[in-house]
């Protein structure tokens, strides 16, 4: 995995349009130092009567000959040449470098949501989903942005500065010394504005962002802004933002606003120097009216790549923080993974153990502590117990989103650590205290953990869950696509269709997780029923805090602290005082009653 995100492996397919974009790289540099020098003919060796150089001489005379005129079609054929080879090498390169970097970006965001989705959950417990996002996407871009820009842009920029220099020594080295004079204030001053601009975007776009935060979190709690009538408040608390952002984009926009001019005042005092001492050059003969003329031109060219250059450095210092934060993710090793000889568990009659089971979440005392008991195939287990007493914590090791930290989770007799991931997670269902169903089909939805399942089979599922009741009625029957987080279903139905989904998965072993808190009565008594449907001969854990759910079950687990304090079913436990017994009294006995009654 790690190897995979090197960026010279992330380039190495990529070889060949690169090797092209190289070829196009020289060109586009070739020609932008070329395109003075047809002037340069033209002034001395066309207007004026000055010998070419010998090369030069050779070349223009073997392709046109030696007269004037003919020198004259030479260099504005040449003119367009230079231009449309420019022209190509520039599209080729661009193109070439973008949909490499496009590639690249890819092959590597695939990578990174690979790793991110089988990271464990003690790194998502630990990593905001936002800070996620952005390095699958702003991250990525960076680097996007560095293969399209960069990589090859710096070589041109390079190659082209350079070759400037080189040409100028070759023609005049004093006056090239003079001319360039100018050249490391113009640097400094492109340099610092544009390190100074680069930095008042940043801070543009941060405000934005803050304002984009302000607005979501505050629209995404409507209700309780308009319960609380904050209104006015929270108005105040955007305009304040609106107004920070207006300010920070004038600013930047203002620093913008000055460079060009600046420049445009330093290259004109570097003319002025040159046009000085070249013309006195020219008029002692020292050097041509033509070599004058493209020692200004590339004076007037130089700006551009400088420019590009200083806007690079800041590519390169925002790609090598995007890289560095991309590669901290897929460096985190994944602490829950299979284990060498892992083999793929056979279908389980449902044994469930805990031995001896000790376990802490990173950097937090004991969460549970010497935690042991079992179920045979079949049977209901209760966990109750008062809040963060541990009774998720429970549940998520059998599924093992974590594993112990001594001790071992055992299922059909066999340490879960010896079984493959996938192949132990497949064999448990879940219905948690908010089913989360996804904006997609109903249908979809209650096959989401067993995809291939038939037409039939999630109708049969989703009746036996007495959901299909209200999905026939719903507009488009099974097609309806479920609103943004089920917003459009209820409480009710939303657990009815899990409950069906995990009928779909058909599991041997079962996780419930308080599946009717926050029901009512007549809901809750729909999803029992449906519940008990699909515990039918199943091993089920149940973290329970309603009475019907408990006296259900086989064993009742009462759990405090971490510890499993007292078990037994429901009359034992009652009998035998303590824990349960106190529970039962502070919680129950309403419900007790209730039920009573309404027998
Ligand atoms: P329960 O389900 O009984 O309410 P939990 O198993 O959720 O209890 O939590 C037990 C203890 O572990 C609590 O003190 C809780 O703060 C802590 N805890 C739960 N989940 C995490 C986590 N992902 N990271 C760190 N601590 C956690």
């Amino acid at each position: 995995m790690r190897k995979k995100t090197q960026i010279g492996y992330l380039l190495k397919p990529h070889w060949l349009p690169l090797s092209l974009a190289f070829i196009a790289v020289i060109g586009e540099s070739i020609t932008d130092l070329l395109e003075p020098w047809p002037i340069k003919v033209v002034f001395d060796n066309v207007l004026g009567s000055k010998h070419m150089q010998p090369w030069l001489a050779n070349i223009v005379s073997s392709v046109a000959g030696h007269d004037k005129l003919s020198i004259l079609a030479f260099v504005a054929a040449s003119v367009l040449l230079i231009a449309l080879v420019g022209a190509v090498s520039s599209y080729f390169e661009k193109y070439l470098t973008t949909s490499v970097a496009q590639w690249v970006s890819h092959d590597l965001r695939r990578t990174l949501y690979h790793h991110i989705q089988r990271l464990s959950l003690s790194f998502h417990d630990n990593k905001r989903t936002g800070d996620l996002i952005t390095r699958i996407t702003n991250d990525i871009s960076t680097v996007q942005d560095f293969i399209s820009q960069v990589l090859l842009g710096l070589l041109v920029n390079v190659l082209t500065l350079v070759g400037m220099l080189g040409v100028m020594f070759y023609l005049n080295w004093r006056f090239t010394l003079i001319s360039l004079s100018v050249a490391p204030v113009l640097f400094v001053v492109i340099y610092s504005f544009t390190w100074r601009i680069k930095k008042a975007s940043r801070d543009v776009r941060k405000k934005e962002g803050e304002i984009a935060s302000i607005a979501s979190e505050v629209l995404g709690s409507i209700r309780v802004v308009k319960a609380f009538t904050r209104e006015e408040y929270e108005q105040q608390r955007f305009e304040q933002q609106s107004l920070e952002t207006v300010e920070s984009a004038l600013a930047a926009r203002s620093l913008k606003a000055k460079l060009t001019p600046i420049v445009e005042v330093i290259v004109a005092a570097g003319t002025c120097l040159v046009l000085w001492y070249g013309v006195r050059l020219v008029l002692a003969g020292t050097i041509t009216s033509g070599s004058l003329l493209v020692f200004l031109l590339y004076l007037g060219k130089m700006y551009k790549p400088m420019k590009d250059i200083s806007k690079m450095t800041d590519t390169i210092s925002k790609t090598a923080v995007g890289y560095e934060r991309i590669r901290e993710v897929v460096e985190t090793d994944r602490e829950i993974r299979n284990i060498p000889g892992a083999v793929h568990a056979p279908n389980f009659k449902g044994q469930i153990e805990f031995n001896h089971v000790t376990f802490r979440y990173p950097d937090r005392p004991l969460t549970l502590n010497d935690v042991s008991f079992h179920l045979e195939p079949g049977q209901v287990g209760a966990i109750v117990g008062p809040t963060g007493a541990g009774k998720t914590t429970i549940i998520s090791l059998l599924a093992r989103f974590y594993d112990p930290t001594t001790g071992e989770v055992r299922v059909d007799g066999k340490d879960i650590r010896k079984y493959k991931i996938k192949s132990l997670r497949r064999q448990i269902s879940f219905v948690l205290q908010e089913s989360l169903l996804f904006r997609a089909p109903i249908w979809q939805n209650i096959a989401y953990g067993r995809p291939e399942a038939s037409r039939k089979e999630i109708i049969e599922a989703a009746k036996l869950a007495n959901a299909d009741e209200f999905i026939v009625r719903l507009p488009e029957g099974y097609d309806t696509v479920v609103g943004e987080r089920g917003m459009t279903l209820s409480g009710g139905q939303r657990q009815r269709i899990a409950i069906a989904r995990a009928i779909v998965r058909s599991s041997p072993i079962l996780i419930l997780d308080e599946p009717t808190s926050g029901l009512d009565a007549a809901s809750e008594e729909l999803v029992f029923e449906a519940l008990m449907r699909l515990m039918e001969g199943k091993t089920s854990i149940v973290i329970a805090h309603r009475l019907s759910t408990i006296q259900r079950a086989d064993v009742i687990f009462v759990v405090e602290k971490g510890t499993i304090v007292q078990q037994g079913t429901h009359e034992e436990l009652l009998n035998r005082g303590g824990l349960y017994a106190t529970l039962h009294a502070k919680q129950f006995r309403d419900e007790e009653t209730a039920a009573v009654t309404v027998e």
